[in-house]
This record gives C-alpha cells, structure tokens and sequence, in this order.
C-alpha cells in the first residue's frame, strides 16, 4: 500500500490506517485474540499506522498484535483527553506500559473543542514537547471535531500532527462547511503539518457507499492518510481493495457493511443527569423526560458520551 510521510515529521504513514475505537470495549468489544486477529490482519495487508487512545480502552489489543508481529513495526498514535501536565504524563505512561512499546509514535491532545479548550490544555500540551524532548513520543499534535479549533491548533506551538473530522459528506464537522475544512487543512499541510482524518466514513453512516467515500478522501489530497475502524478480517481486506482501487465484488461490500450500528440509552440505568448531553460535541442528544434524547442522523459513534455516564448506561448496539 502507498505510503506518506507524515508531514515534516520523520514517521511515514500508509494511506489507509486501522482505528480501534470500534474493536474496544466501547463498542464491539471483540476479545484479545480477536482484536489482536484483525490488527494483525491488517498490518499484514500493507497498513501501518494502528489508531488507538487512551479513552478507548483497546490498548491491550493493539500490546496483543504487536507482541505477535513479525514485520516491521508499525506506526502507533494514540491520544488523551488529559487537561493537566500531571493527568498527561500518567496517559503516556500507561501507553508505553499497556503497549509494551519504548516510545508512542504519536500522541495527541484528544477531541479539543475550542480555543478556550487549547488554553485549559496548555500545561498538558507542554507535557507532551516534554516527553517528545526525552523520546517518549515522537511527533505530538491534537484531534478535533472543529474546524475553526483545527486552524487554530495548526498555528499553535509545537503542534506536528493534526487528526480532523474529514469525510466526503462533511458529516460531524463543526462550526464551518466541508470547504472551509478543506481549506484549513490545506493551509496547516502547507506548513508541513501531517493530517490523518478521522471518520472518512462518517462514523458509519458513509459505510454502504465506503468505496466512493475513500477515493473521495485519497483524491482530496489533503490527508496523508485516514483511518478507518475495522472489526474483522473481511472489513480490512474490503478497505484495503478499496484504497488500492481494487475490484470488490458487491455482495462482499454489502455483507461488510452490514447491519447500521446505533446509539443506545439503557433507560433502566439512566438517571437522567445529562452528562453526556453535555459531553457530545455534535449535539446528537437532548435532555429527554426520562432519558436524553438522542438524534441518529447527528450521531456520529464517537463515543465522547459512554466514559462520562456514571451509570454504565450508554452503548453502541
Ligand atoms: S451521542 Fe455520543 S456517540 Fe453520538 S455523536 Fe454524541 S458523543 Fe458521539
Ligand atoms: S450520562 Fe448516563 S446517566 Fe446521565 S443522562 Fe446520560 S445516559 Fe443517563
């Protein structure tokens, strides 16, 4: 599979990466083996850049691949959502111990949501130059569902890497239009930052069209590189077809797609607190009478909302 460098960075990256969001326990939940099955698939395949975070919970499944691959090593970036220097060196550490890795390739400021945001974030940020310094990390940069947060982390200090919302339909991009994503993203590559898009399928709801949504990314030139959550042999190799504009046969396409996925309240667990109202930044939920209310168009699977209900009631179904 081709592949970029990522921005001026040294790391080079292949053009399609597997994300674990949807493999961790936050959504599919595939066991160790399973997991560790299908990151291990993928490498085999040509990919090379492996997407993890902290939030996630899907370390032990990227530790489980990566103790059991022959090749060369992969690419690992993972990120937190740590607001403070103390909370961001506990979130490398237990990267490096949970991975078994001696460096993270890539570590990020998670889901940032505005400027005031950047502010809050500043000593953890400085935590991360820190540990880039002493070789921890080597490349350090942010996320984010904003565009307007996007341009601004591009001009901030230190900032290396960039992983945007970016998909064809502009699904769950905030606060400005597809274009101007488009262009903010432009800009940061033009001063040599490297850009790998988060959701190229819209958090699933591009995933009956994921062929032309993909060469749509690919063709943008805007991306080093996108990754994709896949949670069995069958997914990578149809996304990896895809991105090497291979034939894929339409049956195989429709059965990978499978059944849409969905957001789910356990009404009986809910108290109706409204955290996680206030935790999704695409306001996929409302406050309801007995729960909140969840909007399925806006919702993208991010799962910003699982981690902050205190009663376990979110899931992904
Ligand atoms: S409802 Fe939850 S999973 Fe859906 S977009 Fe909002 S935070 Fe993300
Ligand atoms: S955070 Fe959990 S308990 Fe609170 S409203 Fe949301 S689902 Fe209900």
């Amino acid at each position: 599979m081709k592949k970029q460098q990522l921005g001026k960075t040294a790391i080079e990256v292949s053009l399609l990466g597997i994300g674990t969001l949807t493999m961790s326990p936050m959504q599919r939940d595939l066991s160790l083996a399973d997991g560790a099955a299908v990151i291990l698939h993928a490498l085999a395949q040509g990919i090379t850049l492996i997407d993890t975070a902290q939030m996630y919970g899907s370390y032990p499944q990227v530790a489980a691949a990566l103790s059991q691959w022959k090749g060369p090593a992969p690419v690992v970036a993972s990120k937190s959502a740590a607001r403070t220097r103390e909370a961001m060196q506990a979130a490398v550490e237990e990267c490096l111990k949970q991975t078994g890795l001696s460096h993270i390739d890539v570590f990020l400021l998670h889901a940032v949501r505005d400027a005031a945001d950047i502010a809050a974030r500043s000593a953890a940020l400085q935590y991360l130059r820190e540990a880039r310094e002493r070789g921890l990390v080597k490349a350090i940069g942010a996320s984010s569902h904003s565009a307007l947060t996007v341009d601004l982390l591009a001009n901030t200090a230190g900032i290396e890497v960039l992983h945007p919302m970016y998909n064809r339909d502009g699904i769950g991009i905030l606060d400005a239009s597809l274009a101007e994503m488009t262009d903010i993203l432009k800009r940061a590559r033009a001063r040599g930052i490297g850009i790998y898009a988060m959701k190229p399928l819209g958090g699933g709801h591009l995933r009956n069209d994921a062929a032309a949504a993909l060469h749509w990314i690919f063709a943008s030139q805007v991306v080093d590189s996108a990754v994709v959550g896949m949670t069995s042999s069958d997914e990578v190799d149809m996304n990896v077809a895809l991105v090497k504009d291979e034939p894929v046969d339409e049956g195989f396409a429709r059965k990978v797609a499978g059944r849409e996925r969905r957001l789910f309240i356990n009404a009986g667990l809910c108290q109706n607190c409204n955290a996680c109202v206030e935790a999704c930044q695409q306001q996929a939920l409302r406050p309801g009478e007995k729960t909140p209310a969840i909007d399925h168009e806006s919702c993208i699977l991010c799962g910003y909302c699982a981690p902050v209900c205190p009663k376990f009631a979110i899931r992904i179904i």
